[in-house]
């Protein structure tokens, strides 16, 4: 994928407003500090276009933007921060079983977790929600620059395994580091565009 545009478009707080212009739209969703801005930037090729390490759990929002006037990316509000709310949670929950029951544009959601560990709970539990949901997910396995080459296998493994993928089930490593897998990343996401 050539990305020749990308850009903010509107941190929505619900269906109101989400876009209506009928392009098909990706969510990123991932636990807090699992490297999901730094993925964003990466395969869009800017730095700042989504702030790395901004305060977790502070925005309740899904986060817009626009890439080749022709499909988006949306940005979930990261999981599995300790100091967020009880009730806000809650609120958090509700709007994501909304947005993932309903949205008939997404066409495919962008899993991340982190190589280094094995899948949180809450990690394993966004991977039913989404398959209880039908929805195609890319599973990306971030800060891949971390774990010695010998060792990724093993890791990935895992990563399958305690998620029960399917090998056909994309999982593909990636760092936004080195740019390892962003092009299998682009190719991932391509097969939804057409
Ligand atoms: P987010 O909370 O999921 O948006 O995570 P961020 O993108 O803000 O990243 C959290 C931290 O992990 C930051 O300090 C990043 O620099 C670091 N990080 C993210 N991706 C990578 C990666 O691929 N490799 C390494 N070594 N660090 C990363």
């Amino acid at each position: 994928m050539k990305v020749t545009q990308a850009d903010y478009v509107i941190s929505a707080v619900g269906p109101a407003q989400y876009p209506n212009n009928g392009l098909p739209e990706f969510a990123l969703a991932g636990r807090s500090n699992v490297g999901k801005s730094s993925f964003i930037n990466k395969m869009l090729n800017r730095r700042n276009l989504v702030r790395i390490s901004e305060k977790p759990g502070k925005t309740q929002k899904l986060n817009y933007f626009i890439i080749n006037d022709s499909f988006y990316f949306v940005d979930v509000p990261g999981y599995g921060y300790a100091k967020v709310s009880k009730k806000e949670k809650e609120a958090w929950g509700r709007m994501l079983e909304t947005y993932f029951a309903e949205r008939t544009v997404l066409s495919a959601v962008v899993h991340l977790v982190d190589l280094r560990h094995p899948p949180s709970k809450e990690d394993v539990q966004m991977h039913e929600f989404l398959a209880f949901y039908k929805r195609p997910v890319i599973t990306i396995a971030t800060k891949a620059d971390k774990i010695p080459k010998s060792r990724q296998q093993k890791h990935k493994q895992i990563i399958a395994q305690t998620l029960s993928l399917t090998p056909e089930d994309p999982l593909i490593l990636f760092s936004s580091q080195t740019g390892a897998g962003k092009e299998e990343a682009w190719r991932a996401l391509e097969h939804y565009l057409h």
